[in-house]
């Protein structure tokens, strides 16, 4: 998943897969999504017909593969993964899509980044259950056509603007997912806590769920690096103090801002004079994709009111100078 900032061992996938909720009641939060998907749910199998497509939008880390595994278990279908980056050819995705069985559920991530003509393959198949297979170059190209069995297509989108209308349209149900409440954040760790078998104060719970940028996968990655220091601090229970120092030393701040995050916020202090400046200069300047800055750091930043979008580019807001700790100057524009 190249938008999120995972350690990337394999040890810390494990140990993500078997913290991952397994059904609609151990999915914390987010419950206006909950219940309307589990009332689209419901329905598919009152009809016993595979369940409408599904779109889920939202920054990473706050449960749209989840919530996939969820569809395909509450629909007791198996469930295929793959990825917009994936398919580049229209004949990856029908590769796929030739091989799906009734009823499967096929997560596609990052749904957005599909190429276009796969793109038009999959409104085909999503809306008739049918794909033309091309064969042949040239004039002699033929296309035939195959029929799918009917199958419930879960994509998942950082932002549901970035999809072309069409592809929008054709799915029956769209969720959009909301960074988590920190009271929410803490029944996540909770929950993990008790899984990995760690002594936890109340205080310590708030205390990462405060710095966990209202992303559950974030707030897993944290009590990992804090158990991690309670091991060596040879540590019996965390407490928030240990919970805290743990953290800084981790530069996840006490906003729960991360590397990232801090240096988008000091460029566009520092360096743009505090804006307006435009969203690819900004991620030029910390040396990242722009759409990494825009799904992943720029969300968080606008919603704690540190960050600004105006039609001529992004400001810094008077907090932001405060939490970087520099004088905000007197033209600073906001
Ligand atoms: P996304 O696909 O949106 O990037 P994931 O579904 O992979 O996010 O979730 C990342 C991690 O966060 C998972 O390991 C899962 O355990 C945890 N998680 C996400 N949402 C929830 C939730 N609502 N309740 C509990 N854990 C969650």
């Amino acid at each position: 998943k190249p938008l999120t900032h995972a350690g990337s061992e394999p040890e810390e996938h494990a140990l993500e897969a078997a913290l991952r909720p397994r059904n609609l009641d151990d999915f914390v939060g987010q419950s206006r999504v909950r219940q309307q998907l589990s009332l689209v749910l419901e329905a598919a199998k009152i009809r016993e017909r595979s369940a409408d497509h599904v779109l889920l939008s939202g920054p990473p880390g706050l449960g749209k593969t989840t919530l996939s595994m969820i569809i395909a278990a509450e629909m007791n279908a198996p469930l295929r993964i793959s990825s917009g980056p994936a398919i580049q050819h229209a004949g990856d995705l029908a590769a796929i899509l030739s091989s799906l069985t009734e009823g499967e559920v096929l997560f596609l991530d990052e749904i957005h980044r599909m190429s276009r003509p796969a793109e038009e393959m999959l409104y085909m198949a999503m809306e008739d259950f049918r794909v033309d297979i091309v064969v042949g170059k040239g004039a002699g190209a033929t296309a035939i056509p195959l029929d799918l069995p009917p199958f419930t297509l879960v994509g998942a989108t950082t932002r549901a603007g970035l999809l072309p209308g069409p592809l929008r349209d054709r799915f029956g149900f769209t969720g959009h997912l909301e960074f988590y409440a920190v009271e929410e954040l803490e029944l996540v760790l909770r929950r993990s806590a008790m899984m990995l078998d760690l002594r936890v104060t109340s205080a310590a719970f708030s205390e990462i769920a405060g710095r966990s940028r209202g992303t559950p996968r974030i707030a897993n990655r944290l009590l990992r690096r804090v158990r991690d220091w309670a091991l060596v601090h040879k540590l019996e229970e965390i407490d928030a103090q240990s919970a805290a120092a743990a953290l800084d030393m981790y530069e996840v701040d006490s906003r729960g801002l991360d590397r990232l995050d801090r240096s988008v916020l000091e460029a566009l202090c520092l360096k743009f004079g505090g804006g307006p400046v435009g969203l690819s200069t900004l991620a030029i300047a910390v040396g990242e994709e722009t759409e990494t800055v825009e799904t992943v750091a720029e969300p968080y930043l606008v919603r704690e009111g540190l960050m600004g979008r105006t039609p001529r580019g992004r400001i810094a807001m008077p907090s932001a100078w405060q939490h970087l700790g520099i004088a905000m100057p007197k033209d600073a524009i906001f």
